[in-house]
């Protein structure tokens, strides 16, 4: 295996659409770049359920676990609404999750200034917006027990979940976004509710151990998430790196991700802990699902998809400077003018498909050279 391994897991849906134009891109680098990826393909989701009548089989989880990283599409669709629960296309998602043990959900929200004016926000508050939400994906609330709906001494319902962290999960997510913050803008923003609960005092309590005795060359600040959520809407660029549990960086990453505009434009990464090369367990997927409504069309956004490859330039390969170059080819693109359906707005706009905006990414990498 090369020294640059990717498993590429497109699913369903438009999964295959827009991973295709991934795949160019990655011919590119190795044709252009000489970054030559040893990749492999497999099912995963519902295409992978009929084949094998599983979502994830164990031999295409065992080659997650080898690979540098996975860069998947997505999963799902009408035609497997009536499955069982077990058997539903995103239980291979979550099995993947699972077994690599991705603590760490990286959501960036970056708005490309050719798109400011689809924000809800004013363009002087999103243009050029360049931030990272690092949320902890693997315990806290929606995992802690005791849980469940019980009928108490006098009759009446009670729904309990319990939020629980220890000392060691709460340490290994901050120093994933302390580990970001070295590659970005070296400043991170930790936050909980340490004014009224327990498990915020003990977090931002091992966040600022870490940071003082690993991290001290970051800057790093706290924030209650309740005031955390009103900054991101007031002045998202005050942030570089936010780092938080479960349950507040769910709500604040959305609320981060509205701030950009459209679905089709949004990456994701989700790290585990480094293996033995020192690269972390990494997988890459956009935000967004299998759009059964406009699959099969060519008119699927594949800059969401080819936005989570350049994650794995940045995160998984060390080639930051090849991940900028690619999102620089992105934003000349738009800024040209060139727009999927998704991103039609108002200011009008050359229309384009999947492959032709492929291709205009393609030419710009080009004229990067
Ligand atoms: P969706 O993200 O698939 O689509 C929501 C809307 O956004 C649709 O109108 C769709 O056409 C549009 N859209 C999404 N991605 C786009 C792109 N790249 N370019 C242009 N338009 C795009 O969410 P949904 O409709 O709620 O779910 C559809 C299926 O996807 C369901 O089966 C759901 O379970 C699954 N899903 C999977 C994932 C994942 O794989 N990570 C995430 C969300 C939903």
């Amino acid at each position: 295996m090369s020294n640059l391994s990717l498993l590429i897991l497109p699913g369903d849906g438009i999964g295959p659409e827009v991973m295709a134009e991934v795949r160019r891109i990655i011919d590119w680098y190795g044709d252009k770049r000489g970054l030559v990826f040893d990749v492999s393909e497999d099912l995963v989701g519902g295409a992978a359920y009929d084949a094998s009548g599983t979502p994830l089989t164990d031999a295409t989880m065992a080659r997650a676990q080898q690979v540098d990283a996975v860069l998947l599409g997505a999963v799902g669709g009408p035609k497997y609404d009536d499955l069982d629960f077990s058997l539903k296309p995103e239980r291979g998602l979550l099995r993947l999750r699972k077994e690599m043990d991705l603590f760490a959900n990286l959501r960036p929200a970056q708005c490309f200034d050719a798109l400011a004016d689809f924000s809800s926000l004013k363009r002087e508050v999103v243009a050029g917006l360049d931030i990272m939400i690092v949320r902890e994906l693997t315990s806290g609330i929606y995992f802690g027990e005791p849980r469940g709906i019980t009928t108490n001494a006098d009759g009446e319902r009670e729904g309990v979940n319990t939020q629980r962290y220890t000392e060691s999960e709460i340490a290994r997510v901050a120093r994933s976004a302390f580990e970001l913050a070295r590659k970005r803008g070296n400043k991170v923003c930790s936050m909980e509710k340490a004014n009224v609960m327990e498990s915020g005092i003990l977090w931002r309590e091992v966040v600022s151990e870490v940071h003082a005795a690993e991290y001290s060359d970051v800057a790093l600040s706290h924030m209650y998430a309740d005031a955390g959520g009103m900054q991101l809407c007031r002045w998202p660029k005050q942030f570089d790196v936010i780092v938080t549990d479960n349950l507040f960086g769910d709500l604040l990453s959305d609320v981060a991700a509205m701030l950009t505009g459209s679905l089709g434009m949004l990456p994701s990464a989700s790290l585990g802990a480094p293996m033995a090369n020192g690269r972390p367990r990494a997988m890459y997927e956009p935000v967004h699902g299998s759009a059964p409504d406009i699959a099969g069309q060519g008119k699927a956004n594949p800059i969401a998809c080819i936005l989570s490859f350049a994650m794995a330039l940045r995160y998984s390969f060390d080639q930051g400077g090849e991940a900028d170059r690619l999102e620089a080819a992105i934003e000349k693109v738009l800024a040209d003018g060139l727009r999927t359906p998704d991103l039609m707005g108002p200011d009008g706009g050359t229309p384009v498909g999947t492959t032709q905006m492929g291709d205009a990414i393609l030419a710009a990498l080009d004229a990067s050279l």
